[in-house]
């Protein structure tokens, strides 16, 4: 029973339109969840499940995902405002190719054998948790449900997961097309509702034997107390960014202005890899701008469901007004806005895509995390300058390199401090390749091999000879 039967409105932030409502399942739905996840964990009905019959059902999620693309494209584009391009391309892309991974890489989740002193025998077992709690914002809803769905379930744990209570749709879908495939029941949970309260209930509960989060830094501390202050369940968290796009003058320039311009405005810049931080080399800094300039203000901001859009809408009006209010503290703290800086029309959250240049690299819109379509570009003398101003924030999720040098960018990526350093390109993922980041932008990885570490503990078994 859920708790007061609280409804939430779900709205597609581009129209207004209410799109449905959802429960807010509040700590006894929580409860309840929990309950089924532990009962389908401990009979075993899906950890113990022959590994070829599981690896059939995650590598059939993905069937069913790309059959369903065009649907689950449109459901994220209404419940986002988020561009199809972005939806297909980010969302149902990347959540296919994760369960396709992981479907893969249930064959390599392995212990190890030890030599002791000693007449013993000893290996180690990498096992499932057994319930895992996971939570995920609303930037790409399905595909950060499907980044903690497929490796937990490929490392046999029962999921309860919480999606942002602005996009729950795609998780749902999610869960629906899991039951199709014949993922037994119970074994997935989807809880809804608001942080402070399903959130909250999931991350307290003591029979949570793991969590894992995709949030913000604020949530992400809120997440270590509330563990701390139950049963210590282990804690792993991606959390937001301020990265560091780097361009010397010997890159090829064509090719930076494009990964700036793209790895600054895809998904409106609420991208938690989002290149916010434009450093150049002041010897190219007016010709890049120039060239950049020119490309931003092409951009065709509007109606997401257009093949034509750039940028669709933000996700919120509260998102909305937060950016709108780093605009004023950029300009009241002196940077120079060149461009945008205001909101387009007074229907949905669209904002011009904006620019601010001569930014001191310790203001706020240099320092903390705006997750909207502001870039702050930042001039540099020397290699070394670009350095500390790329590690002089709190974060260190990912960060960009542009150079034809290649000892420059091998020196400059084993000094940056970042979860990952991308050379010549920006914004590049792959279910293979681990990702997450140092500092506050978290710990532990998603996706890899790395994944398996997030979701397995390992027992050490000794055997006398
Ligand atoms: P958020 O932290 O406000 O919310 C994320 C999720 O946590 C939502 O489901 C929300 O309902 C829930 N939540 C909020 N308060 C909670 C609480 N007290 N207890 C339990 N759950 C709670 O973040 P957001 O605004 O939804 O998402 C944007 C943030 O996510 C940005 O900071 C962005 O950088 C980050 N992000 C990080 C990654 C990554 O992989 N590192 C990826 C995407 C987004």
């Amino acid at each position: 029973m859920i708790d007061s039967m609280s409804l939430i409105a779900v709205e597609n932030p581009a129209t207004g339109e209410i799109l449905g409502e959802i429960v807010d399942f509040g700590p006894t739905g929580v409860d309840e969840a929990v309950a089924a996840a532990r009962l389908a964990f401990d009979d075993g009905r899906w950890r113990n499940k022959p590994i070829s019959q599981r690896v059939a059902v995650l590598d059939a999620v993905a069937n069913l995902i790309e059959r369903d693309s065009e649907d689950l494209t449109l459901l994220e584009t209404l419940e986002t405002g988020k561009t199809l391009k972005d939806a297909c391309g980010g969302d149902v892309n990347g959540a296919a190719e994760a369960f396709r991974f992981f479907a893969a890489a249930m064959r390599n989740i392995a212990g190890r054998t030890i030599d002791v002193d000693g007449n013993f025998d000893v290996h180690t077992r990498r096992e499932p948790f057994g319930v895992v709690g996971a939570i995920v914002p609303w930037n790409y809803p399905l595909c950060l449900a499907a980044w903690k769905l497929a490796p937990a379930l490929a490392c046999g744990n029962s999921i309860v997961l919480k999606p942002s209570e602005l996009t729950p749709y795609t998780a749902m879908r999610l869960a629906d097309l899991l039951e199709e495939v014949g993922l037994p029941e119970g074994v997935v949970q989807i809880v809804n509702g608001y942080g402070a309260t399903t959130g909250e209930a999931l991350a307290r509960h003591s029979d949570v034997d793991k969590l894992s989060f995709t949030g913000s830094t604020a949530t992400g501390r809120k997440l270590l107390i509330a563990s701390a202050e139950s049963n210590l369940k282990p804690v792993s968290l991606e959390l937001g960014g301020k990265s560091a796009n780097i361009v010397f003058k010997d890159a090829n320039l064509k090719a930076a202005v494009r990964g700036a311009l793209w790895g600054m405005f895809a998904n409106q810049g609420q991208v938690c890899t989002a290149g916010s931080r434009l450093l150049v080399e002041a010897s190219i800094h007016d010709e890049f701008l120039e060239s950049l300039l020119r490309r931003v203000r092409a951009l065709r901001v509007g109606d997401p469901r257009e093949e034509s859009t750039d940028l669709g809408s933000l996700i919120s009006e509260r998102q909305m007004r937060r950016v709108l209010d780093y605009i004023a503290s950029g300009k009241s703290e002196g940077a120079t806005l060149i461009q945008g800086g205001k909101r387009i029309g007074d229907k949905g959250f669209f904002l011009e895509p904006t620019v601010f240049t001569q930014v001191q690299p310790n203001i706020r819109i240099a320092q903390e995390e705006i997750f909207g379509p502001v870039l702050s570009v930042i001039p540099f003398d020397t290699e070394q300058q670009a350095l500390e101003i790329a590690n002089g924030t709190s974060y260190g999720l990912a960060a960009g390199i542009w150079t034809n040098d290649s000892h420059r960018a091998a020196r400059m990526a084993s000094q940056l401090k970042a979860g990952t350093v991308w050379i010549n390109t920006y914004n590049e993922f792959d279910a293979a390749c681990p990702f997450g980041g140092v500092k506050q932008s978290g710990f532990g990885r998603d996706l890899g091999l790395e994944a398996i570490d997030q979701f397995t503990t390992i027992k050490s078994i000794w055997t006398a000879r």
